[in-house]
């Protein structure tokens, strides 16, 4: 069935705004609107436009929320659309939620908590008692992780993990233990591939006449980055469901052995690929936990897969959103290591010297998606040992990946990848020289660079960076001790070598 963007006639009682990362099939609140209300949504410009964006990102905004609408239609939901290329489109979520006051006014004006501060306060400022209700896709809420924060000197994710499995019971035993005797297993979880890997072929949606149309709508009215392909990823709940289940029948037995590893030509793996019809809301974290945790008590899937898979869900995704929401406002702005490079060509081209980076650039050019330990150790790697900019780092990020949104993107790249919150995500630096990515892939054996060099022309610029980057911040890491082993390590490199190893570093930042 071809879109056409319906329009409410009649009084509004209550005007309930869904965003687009919003698409929420299974809320109660949503789904509890009377034949009085309405739900406005927005096909905007700005939201393309406020960082460089990538143009699969956006048609899967689109086309999902073009999907919702006719579901919330089915429902006999009114909702007022705005279509991108509807002739009075003032093109910011703002203007156009005054544009719809004005037209319905309505006797309220509510939203779930959006995905970033910037659309709260666009919305926030367009609607005088804007009501904010808590999103109920999450398991926790910004309070929870508030009562849970506070007085601790540190915020250790473990913590909150563990916190979380015992008040949800997930993986634990009637007395609150853990299940299998242990928290986490992560020691089964570093293995690398010896040869060539075989995982599964992984779910891909086929574009139907939605999607298609707003691809190409997309492609002419915006001037968007990466490839201007239909993408693979989900749109509807339906889709996102099976993507759920070729997932935990195919990949989830081998997830945890494999999630550190990397290939050349492979960026999905074992991975779930799940993270954007999580982030779109088409899927609820608790759904796709309890089939895991299915699986293995039915005994499709070993523990060690199935913990490592329920962490990264209700430990670190639920533990970043607190982060954003509790944090001050200006998290996304810190910048503790005071890094003011410029981001490297290669982010927009894949084309480097270096075969991790093309390996890692290279899917979020095509598909919008690379995997964590390539968003991490590689990408975000070479960004923090190379002193990038964290807002340059953070907008790649947020726009050029399918599954950016600013409450998960941002801790990620601010605190995990680039340490710019001073210790706040993670204990220290990720920061690692051609050595672990070595370890971890075939990526070097394919490249001209050599791991273990530091110096000399055919020195892996990794490993350059990364004693440069240790000499440069020493005085700021001094006092953390789980840096200890790494700062002495530099220490006894003699003053020469040093000297050896700036001059490369500088010839690798203007080869960057
Ligand atoms: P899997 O490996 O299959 O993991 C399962 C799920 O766990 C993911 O779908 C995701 O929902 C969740 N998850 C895993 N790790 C994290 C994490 N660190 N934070 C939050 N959730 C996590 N994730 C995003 O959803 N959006 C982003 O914009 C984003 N940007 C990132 C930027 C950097 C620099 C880094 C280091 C990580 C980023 N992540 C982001 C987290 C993580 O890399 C992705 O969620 C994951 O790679 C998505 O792929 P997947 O669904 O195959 O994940």
């Amino acid at each position: 069935m071809p879109f056409d963007a319906p329009r409410v006639s009649g009084p509004v009682e209550r005007l309930f705004v869904v965003l687009g990362d919003q698409l929420d099939y299974q809320s109660e609140l949503i789904h509890g609107l009377s034949e009085h209300d309405a739900v406005l949504m927005m096909e905007v410009r700005e939201e393309s436009e406020h960082v460089v964006t990538h143009h699969q990102r956006t048609v899967v905004f689109l086309s999902a929320m073009r999907h919702f609408c006719q579901h919330l239609q089915r429902e006999d939901i009114r909702v007022e659309y705005v279509a991108l290329d509807d002739d009075d489109n003032t093109h910011s979520f703002g203007s156009e939620l005054e544009r719809a006051i004005d037209r319905l006014d309505p006797a309220s004006v509510e939203v779930v908590r959006p995905g970033s501060w910037r659309v709260l306060d666009m919305l926030s400022d367009a609607a005088d008692d804007l009501s904010v209700h808590e999103d109920p896709h999450f398991l926790s809420t910004p309070q929870d992780f508030e009562d849970w924060a506070s007085g601790r000197k540190a915020l250790t994710m473990e913590y909150w993990y563990r916190e979380m499995r015992k008040q949800h019971g997930i993986l634990v035993s009637g007395d609150g233990k853990p299940e299998g005797g242990d928290w986490n297993y992560d020691k089964e979880n570093r293995n690398a591939f010896k040869q060539a890997p075989k995982p599964p072929a992984p779910w891909t949606a086929d574009a139907d006449e939605i999607t298609t149309e707003v691809h190409e709508l997309v492609g002419e009215m915006l001037e968007l980055e990466g490839a201007a392909e239909l993408p693979r990823w989900p749109v509807t709940r339906q889709q996102a469901l099976y993507q759920l289940d070729s997932f935990i029948k195919g990949s989830l037995p081998d997830f945890g052995q494999w999630q550190d590893a990397m290939w050349t030509g492979d960026a999905l793996l074992w991975h779930s690929h799940l993270s954007p019809a999580l982030n779109l809301k088409l899927l609820t974290p608790r759904e796709v936990v309890d089939r895991a945790v299915d699986a293995y008590h039915r005994g499709d899937a070993p523990l060690n897969s199935v913990e490592g898979f329920v962490r990264q869900i209700i430990g670190w995704r639920e533990f970043m959103r607190g982060i954003y929401w509790t944090q001050r406002k200006d998290y996304r702005d810190h910048n503790r290591l005071r890094a003011r490079r410029e981001l490297p060509e290669a982010y927009w081209t894949a084309d480097s010297s270096m075969r991790c980076v093309q390996e890692a650039v290279r899917p979020v050019l095509t598909m919008g998606y690379s995997h964590h330990i390539q968003r991490l150790m590689i990408t975000g790697n070479l960004a923090l040992t190379a002193g990038v900019h964290p807002g340059a780092v953070r907008d790649w990020y947020l726009g050029m990946f399918v599954d950016g949104v600013d409450w998960v993107t941002t801790p990620n790249v601010v605190g995990m990848a680039l340490y710019a919150d001073g210790g706040v995500v993670a204990t220290k630096p990720y920061a690692a020289g051609g050595g672990y990515v070595n370890r971890m892939s075939n990526y070097c054996s394919e490249c001209r660079f050599n791991p273990r060099k530091r110096t000399g022309p055919d020195a892996c610029p990794l490993t350059t960076l990364y004693w440069d980057f240790l000499a440069r911040n020493r005085d700021d890491f001094e006092d953390n001790h789980r840096m200890g082993l790494m700062l002495k390590n530099l220490d006894r490199m003699e003053a020469p070598e040093l000297e050896k190893v700036r001059d490369r570093a500088g010839e690798v930042q203007r080869a960057l």
